[in-house]
Parts: structure tokens; sequence; C-alpha cells
């Protein structure tokens, strides 16, 4: 199987890249911000309590989205894998994909790490903020205060992946093309062949 982790701070681009690999190497496309926005807009009880937190910048509990990665992982496809789209955010999550993807005989392949600076970040979101409809995504403060939380609680991960090999970063500005082509190159050096160390630093 491919299973590919496209990590990185709110805002580098994840979704959109994701999207595109997902159709070039037939993998499904696993985002958990889309998947908590499907709950709070079918007005679930998850949903309100997700809810809360992304408006505030928080992230949502471990055990709720690892529960909905499980449950996504067990439905019946005809893909070669996944492709993880802001799952995991915590460390906790990156062990408990690794526990999930091994009862299914399956392991991370590759880390693929988006790189764009601060600045760049707070002024895309503001920008998206004007047509995505995202209340977390409307003002300056609760940007900032998400990518101090990828600070503190996600950017921690770069060192699991990467004493596994698995860590490759890669710039998050130029065209969408430009970007999607590194990606798509790294993910093709390392499809259908062992993993061992590609540590890019
Ligand atoms: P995203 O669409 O990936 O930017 O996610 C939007 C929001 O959903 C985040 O700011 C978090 O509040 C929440 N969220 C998404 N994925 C996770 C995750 N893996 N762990 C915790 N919270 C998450």
């Amino acid at each position: 199987m491919l299973n590919l982790v496209l990590f990185g701070p709110p805002g580098a681009g994840k979704g959109t890249q994701a999207i595109l690999l997902a159709k070039t190497f037939n993998l499904v496309h696993l985002s958990t911000g889309d998947l908590l926005r499907h709950e709070i807009a079918a007005k679930t009880e998850l949903g309100r309590i997700a809810g809360e937190l992304i408006d505030k910048g928080e992230l949502v509990s471990d055990e709720i989205v690892i529960s909905m990665i499980e449950s996504r992982l067990k439905k019946p496809r005809c893909t070669i894998g996944f492709i993880f789209d802001g799952f995991p955010r915590t460390v906790a999550q990156a062990k408990a994909l690794d526990k999930l993807l091994t009862k299914h005989h399956s392991k991370v392949s590759v880390m693929l790490c988006l790189a764009v600076d601060k600045g760049e970040l707070v002024n895309r979101l503001l920008k998206r903020g004007l047509t995505s409809g995202r209340c977390d995504d409307l003002e300056a403060a609760t940007i900032e205060h998400r990518i101090d939380v990828y600070n503190e609680k996600t950017l921690p991960i770069i060192n699991y992946y990467e004493s596994q090999g698995k860590y490759f970063p890669i710039p998050g500005v130029g065209t969408i093309e430009e970007i999607t082509e590194n990606l798509t190159s790294v993910v093709k050096t390392i499809y259908d062949k062992p993993i061992i160390s590609h540590s890019h630093k």
C-alpha cells in the first residue's frame, strides 16, 4: 500500500495538493478537517463539540479524530492506499495511526511536509476567509493562534517521522503545479520501493 501523510501548517496548501495527489496515485483522501466540518454541517453532537474548538483555533481531541480515521480505514475501497491531510496533528495521533495501519498490515510510506513562513500563511488564510465561509479563517488572532498551536503540538511530529527516515520537507511556495510536481517526484522515488532512509533535512 501507499500511505502518504501530507503535513504542514494551516494555509500551507495541504487540501489542494492532497486532492491532486489522490487523483495521481489513486488514493483515498482523508481530511480530518473536512470530516469534522461534515459533522458540523450535519448538526451532530460530535459536530457541536468540534465546532466550538475549531472556531477558537484549538485542536479537537485525539480520541475523536483517531476514531474517525479508524472507521474510515475499515471501509472497503478499490484504491492502493490513503493520503492523510491534517492528520496526524499530535504525536499521540501519529502513534495511533501507526497502530491502526499495522492492524491493516500496512504503514505510513512517507511524510511530505509543506514549508511556508508565518507571514505568508496569515495572508493566505485571511484571503481564503473572504470566500471559504470558515469562521476559523476570518480573524488574524484566530489564525495566529492556529499557527501557535501547530508549532507547539503538531511540529514535534517531524522528529517522529524523521527518526524513521520518512520525513520529506518540500517548499510550499511557488505555483500549485510546481508544488505538485515536487511532491509527486518524491512519492515516485519511494513508491513500490522499500523505505530505508530518505531524510532530506
Ligand atoms: P483543517 O481543515 O485541517 O485546517 O482543520 C480545521 C480544524 O479542524 C483545525 O484547526 C482543528 O480545530 C480541527 N482538526 C482537523 N484535524 C484535526 C486533527 N487531526 N486533530 C485535532 N483537530 C483537528
